[in-house]
């Protein structure tokens, strides 16, 4: 984070976060922010996005994001997916959650990346957002392409492991 301004007042910040301002007391933390993402599977598979959108666009993902404000991170796992993929899916046990980077506008922030397991229900239809995802695949959970966050790689190996694949 290359804050130079304290937020509250104004005035120059002596060091880089995490720091306080000297003209008015206010800490400023470095703290992760929380993101929530889906492995969609179906017992042997899970389901993946190709990114159309930077950071990472081209490469293979699971669908998620942010989560906004004080939204919860499993709330926010079942709003990306009736986002990304045009459905509601049905939540499973939560996999784990990660610390990872994420590159944004120069800045490479730390972000608190939750994965939480879901299942489609019979017969539903996946409408990807063209602005997100420009193709979508299935892949075998013990041999998932390179996925565009070391945490997916790791949230995925670990779903295998907890599918018993
Ligand atoms: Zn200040």
């Amino acid at each position: 984070m290359e804050a130079r301004f304290c937020p509250r007042c104004g005035a120059g910040l002596d060091d880089k976060p995490p720091t306080t301002c000297a003209a008015c007391g206010y800490a400023l933390f470095v703290n992760a922010r929380p993101t929530a993402s889906l492995i969609v599977h179906d017992g042997r598979r899970f389901l993946a996005l190709r990114r159309a959108m930077e950071p990472r666009a081209g490469l293979w993902e699971v669908p998620g994001g942010f989560c906004d404000g004080w939204e919860e991170p499993a709330v926010a796992a079942l709003r990306e997916g009736r986002e990304e993929l045009g459905v509601q899916v049905t939540l499973g046990d939560f996999v784990g959650m990660y610390v990872g980077s994420y590159d944004y506008q120069g800045e490479r922030l730390p972000v608190l990346d939750c994965f939480f397991l879901a299942t489609f229900d019979d017969g539903a239809q996946v409408t990807l957002d063209p602005r997100e995802s420009s193709a979508m695949a299935w892949f075998d959970l013990d041999q998932p392409p390179p996925l565009a966050f070391e945490t997916m790689d790791r949230a995925v190996a670990e779903a295998a492991r907890r599918l018993g694949r």
